[in-house]
């Protein structure tokens, strides 16, 4: 009886997970009410495409692939901070890695597109596409790799 009645938790809780994440997706309502055309003013061609397209820049052209300067990475969308410099390390695939991002500040939705069983990472604040996380981070810290596109980036030196 106990396991059913956690089962039924676990299942209750998979449901408002997944709504959470459509609502993530599919609503701005908390999110910088800017439109298409503010965001095309804002930001370059490439820059727009990654962030509000979902777009990926190729690999091992991004300004902060090879990069390890100290300081913080903010949104290029609205300049939240959202990752420390002490989180990045060298992953060799291609973009900038880090294995952790600042607290609250981004947003994990389940992403299935290209045929692939992702999860894709974006700006809480702004929505903006950043990147993908996965599982092959570095064991000693969280194991996670947040890779992440360096056009969807800032960096302000600390
Ligand atoms: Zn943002």
């Amino acid at each position: 009886m106990k396991k059913n009645i956690l089962f039924t938790i676990f299942i209750v809780y998979a449901i408002n997970y997944q709504v959470n994440a459509q609502n993530t997706t599919n609503t701005n309502s908390k999110m910088i009410p800017k439109t298409e055309q503010d965001w095309k003013k804002q930001l370059s061609e490439k820059d727009f495409h990654i962030l509000r397209e979902k777009g990926t820049e190729r690999p091992n052209t991004g300004i902060y692939n090879i990069h390890s300067k100290n300081g913080i990475y903010h949104c290029k969308g609205c300049n939240e901070p959202l990752f420390k410099s002490a989180t990045k390390f060298e992953s060799h695939c291609g973009w900038p890695s880090f294995d952790d991002a600042i607290k609250g500040k981004v947003t994990y939705t389940k992403d299935t597109t290209h045929g692939m069983l992702r999860t894709e990472i974006t700006c809480s604040n702004c929505g903006g596409h950043l990147g993908h996380i996965f599982d092959d981070g570095p064991q000693e810290t969280t194991g996670k790799r947040y890779c992440i596109n360096s056009a969807s980036l800032n960096f302000e030196k600390k």
